[in-house]
């Protein structure tokens, strides 16, 4: 069964997932339909997977810092804290409403401003749920 390209999305820190997308979108050319999705990504990404033979699980865990499970719903934890001793990952939802409730928040346009709940890291972030919500509140 041929494979075809997948859309790849980065968890993690900018500084790491960066040159991922960078190397995936120079090497994507060479993405072979006769190779498995894992074999293909390991060529493009240039990096090997951990497997379960070589890594812990404790190494990945990937709960959300605010509602301490995997799953909110659909989504998983795409927010992670930019701080490198930390890398706390978040649901995206949960930081949001985490934020707002800050005394010190600050806003603009379509960001937010507030500090990781670990570490005090300032995090930035950008939301589609702020949109949802000024429509919400200007419908009220
Ligand atoms: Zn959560
Ligand atoms: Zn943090």
């Amino acid at each position: 069964m041929p494979t075809s390209v997948p859309t790849c999305h980065y968890l993690g820190p900018e500084r790491i997932v960066e040159p991922m997308r960078t190397k995936f979108n120079k090497n994507i050319h060479m993405w072979s339909e006769f190779d498995s999705v894992l074999t293909n990504l390991q060529q493009i990404l240039e990096l090997e997977f951990p497997s379960p033979t070589t890594s812990v699980k404790e190494e990945f865990c990937m709960e959300c810092g605010i509602c301490y499970s995997y799953l909110l719903g659909e989504a998983i934890p795409e927010m992670t804290c930019d701080n490198p001793d930390c890398n706390q990952p978040f649901h995206h939802a949960c930081l949001y409403e985490y934020i707002r409730m800050l005394p010190d928040v600050r806003s603009s346009f379509n960001k937010l401003f507030g500090q990781c709940p670990y570490c005090s890291q300032s995090i930035e972030l950008r939301n589609h749920y702020i949109s949802y919500s000024f429509v919400w509140y200007v419908g009220l």
